[in-house]
């Protein structure tokens, strides 16, 4: 299939950056192991490759497959979600500043904390859902208005559009970390964004096999050019078979991600009835304080949600040990669900609720995970 803006999202889940291999026919892609491609006796490279670090078939067929699906110009593959915000802050010189949200996936807050911090890059986390405070952060030098949304692990939304507005006011980039919902949910560069980073181990991966990250890019401008810089000498490249993974997932992400959101909103709706539960954070939830605004800029409210026990961390960990179909581990997107006290591993910097538990909604029957959470909460005293 010719790549082709003008075909549907399962279309291209299916086929973009896929294609027959030209020199077999294999419809199923080869995976490319080698480092290094031969030169022509005249010394060019005819098949265009020249060391995998460069570029290599799998990964350009990742790249090409994720931009085709967040309606970008070009994408950059990494060897991990981190690696992807890594190289997108190299682009940025000391005395540039970062606007975050305080809600913000803790790994990227260390990413500006500690290892930017020291080349005098910046940052100020704010309260996303609250305009003015975004606007009063902005500074003279700020080069990035980052945007997760729904955040974790409070699922917050943050209005992209409106962010977008304020960073190109401001002669600002807005850049999204769009792991959440995923671009069979949510297409940030459509509302105004300039860039889109992805933990492809999350949805993308969808099967808790395969560690990478991703930016994709609106147009190939400088700053975009900037993350290639870092992509080829930095070298946080993912492997070709972590690349293959990930192409291998994508013709399920659309229908994997109507299951995903059509058991969470089940699992959202009898958590909410449920005495023992204080609190559930879903703006899938008719009465969320963000329903309106995922309404607006989602197509679904996705797999992920959290809720709050009565009785704090003590009831918290008593649910998470007595789960039998759920597993107690970090991470999300995969097929299997996921229970996780968020506050133990996001170390004591953590303001999240200490009753708070994390989920990863997967694709069982939804009545089983039910059930079992019925169960597990029953424990509670
Ligand atoms: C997991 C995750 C990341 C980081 O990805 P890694 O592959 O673990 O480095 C970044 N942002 C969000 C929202 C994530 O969930």
């Amino acid at each position: 299939m010719k790549r082709s803006r003008t075909h549907r999202f399962e279309t291209l889940a299916v086929h973009a950056g896929h294609g027959v291999d030209a020199a077999t026919g294999a419809v199923a892609p080869p995976i490319h192991l080698s480092t290094t491609f031969e030169r022509a006796a005249d010394g060019s490279y005819p098949h265009g490759y020249l060391y995998s670090r460069n570029d290599n078939p799998n990964r350009n067929g990742l790249e090409a497959a994720l931009a085709a699906l967040e309606g970008g110009s070009s994408g950059a593959a990494f060897a991990s979600g981190l690696a992807a915000v890594t190289a997108i802050f190299q682009g940025l010189q000391p005395g540039d500043h970062v606007v975050a949200p305080k809600d913000i996936y803790h790994g990227t807050a260390n990413v500006l904390k500690h290892l930017f911090a020291k080349w005098q890059v910046g940052a100020t986390f704010v309260d996303m859902t609250r305009l003015d405070d975004v606007k009063r952060a902005v500074r003279a030098h700020t080069r990035i208005v980052w945007i997760e949304t729904p955040s974790n692990p409070l699922l917050q939304c943050v209005d992209i559009a409106a962010m977008a507005g304020v960073a190109h006011h401001a002669g600002a980039r807005a850049v999204a970390d769009n792991t959440f919902a995923s671009p069979a949910l949510q297409r940030p560069l459509d509302l105004g964004c300039d860039m889109v980073m992805h933990a492809t181990t999350k949805y993308l991966g969808g099967r808790s096999d395969v560690l990478g990250g991703a930016v994709i890019t609106r147009a190939d401008d400088e700053a975009f050019a900037q993350v290639r810089t870092a992509q080829l000498f930095g070298g946080a490249v993912p492997s070709p078979f972590d690349c293959w993974l990930v192409m291998r997932s994508l013709p399920t992400l659309p229908y994997r991600m109507r299951a995903h959101c059509a058991n969470a909103r089940k699992v959202a709706t009898f958590l909410r009835e449920h005495p023992k539960v204080s609190a559930v954070h879903y703006p899938g939830l008719e009465d969320n304080p963000f329903h309106a605004l995922a309404k607006k800029q989602m197509s679904d409210f996705g797999g992920m949600l959290s809720f709050e026990v009565k009785g704090g961390k003590d009831a918290a960990m008593t649910v998470a040990a007595q789960v039998e179909v759920f597993t107690r581990a970090t991470s999300l997107g995969g097929v299997e669900s996921l229970i996780e006290h968020r506050a133990s591993i996001e170390g004591p910097e953590s303001k999240t609720p200490q009753g708070l538990l994390r989920v990863s909604v997967g694709l069982e029957h939804a009545d089983d995970l039910i059930d079992d959470l019925a169960q597990a909460l029953d424990h509670c005293a």
